[in-house]
């Protein structure tokens, strides 16, 4: 396993050659290649994607996964993991989905790290478009994730990968013994900015109120850190910098006053957005943007089914999305034995 570039700037799991090798790096013929078929194709490769690929594979259901655009899901640019039970000593992020994507492949899962860009719900087979291909399944299990969102300022957008990211645990690195700055005031704001204290002479924490959502022992970690420093009630106006990040412009929400901070890094860590696209029109959304869970798994459409933080913004972890797998798989094997789509009753549910 190697590092990669990740669209985030960051890095990404590099699952190496042999039977894991991408099929995205083998050039594809778009318009010779027939209509890949599968009995359950797995959207998205989290903990959600694959616990799913790891049941239906074992209900000899031979399901297809299109990955998307970061192979693994967020945890791939995460560093220690230390609450996935079974790792009492934790495990790192990239090696944990690098064994969940060992395990649903051992069981016959076809995994290919491709995003999809388009799906087709009307009828069946279920239809989805990615690398140039076109995907035929019987049963589609969505588990797309959610992304980093970003300020939306344009200084930000211009200096992503020259010191801004919306990964800590990816860049990190790169800014050793340099002043960084993270805003954000929930879990991942405070995580990260105890993080980045391993590399960063200094860590500014910018939270534009004054109460922290994070919670109450992540907080008390960050305020008693003699390594970052508390700016309560900021707006991050501006990223500074031409080539690299200079500094943030801060406004004080309270005067209205601003001020220049020299920073050399600048880390988003404002929340995530699900991963939703392909399926507008399709699937339906809440007022967050998530995706509807009509019953249990089931979407609105019969055969579609949904799994992980793509509908869960409530819990949010490895685990939860990996057991939300786990019933999507199930729920579709049952759905595709009761259409006749397979005939035998599998151990899976049991
Ligand atoms: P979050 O809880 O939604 O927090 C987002 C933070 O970003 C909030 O403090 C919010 O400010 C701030 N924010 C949002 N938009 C902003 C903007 N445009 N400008 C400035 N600030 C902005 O997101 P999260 O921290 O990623 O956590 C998500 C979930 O994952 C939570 O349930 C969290 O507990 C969980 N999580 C758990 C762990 C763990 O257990 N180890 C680690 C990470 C995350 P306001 O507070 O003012 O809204």
């Amino acid at each position: 396993m190697s590092d990669t570039t990740s669209p985030f700037g960051g890095f990404a799991i590099d699952f190496g050659a042999g039977d894991a090798a991408p099929l995205a790096a083998v050039p594809l013929a778009p318009t010779t290649a027939g209509p890949q078929e599968t009995s359950v194709l797995i959207l998205g490769s989290g903990p959600a994607g694959l616990t799913a690929a790891i049941y239906a594979a074992r209900a000899n259901l031979a399901p297809i996964v299109l990955a998307g655009y970061q192979p693994g899901g967020q945890l791939t640019i995460t560093t220690d993991v230390e609450n996935y039970p079974g790792f009492p000593d934790g495990i790192q992020g990239p090696e944990l989905m690098l064994r969940f994507r060992q395990q649903a492949e051992r069981f016959g899962t076809r995994v290919v790290d491709v995003e999809a860009d388009r799906v087709d719900f009307s009828s069946r087979p279920f239809r989805a478009w990615a690398g140039g291909l076109e995907y035929h399944a019987q049963a589609v299990i969505v588990a797309t994730g959610a992304s980093a969102i970003w300020l939306g300022l344009a200084s930000e957008e211009r200096l992503r990968g020259h010191g801004v990211s919306a990964c800590a645990t990816c860049d990190g690195f790169f800014f050793r013994d340099k002043v960084v700055a993270v805003v954000g005031g929930g879990d991942t704001a405070l995580e990260e900015a105890l993080y980045l204290t391993r590399f960063a002479s200094m860590v500014h924490l910018l939270h534009r109120r004054n109460e922290f959502r994070a919670s109450k022992i992540m907080q008390a970690r960050a305020e008693s850190h003699p390594g970052i420093e508390i700016h309560r009630g900021v707006i991050v106006d501006e990223v500074l910098g031409e080539e690299s990040v200079t500094g943030v412009r801060l406004r004080d929400v309270a005067t209205g006053t601003t001020t220049d901070l020299p920073v050399e890094g600048f880390f988003l860590a404002i929340g995530h957005r699900p991963n939703t696209a392909p399926f507008e029109g399709w699937l339906a959304t809440d007022e967050k943007g998530y995706l509807v869970v009509e019953h249990e798994t089931s979407s609105r459409i019969e055969g579609v089914f949904i799994a992980g933080d793509v509908h869960d913004h409530r819990y949010r972890q490895a685990v939860t999305a990996a057991g939300d797998g786990c019933r999507a798989a199930i729920d579709a094997e049952r759905w595709l034995e009761e259409h006749g789509v397979v005939e035998t009753v599998s151990a899976t549910a049991r």
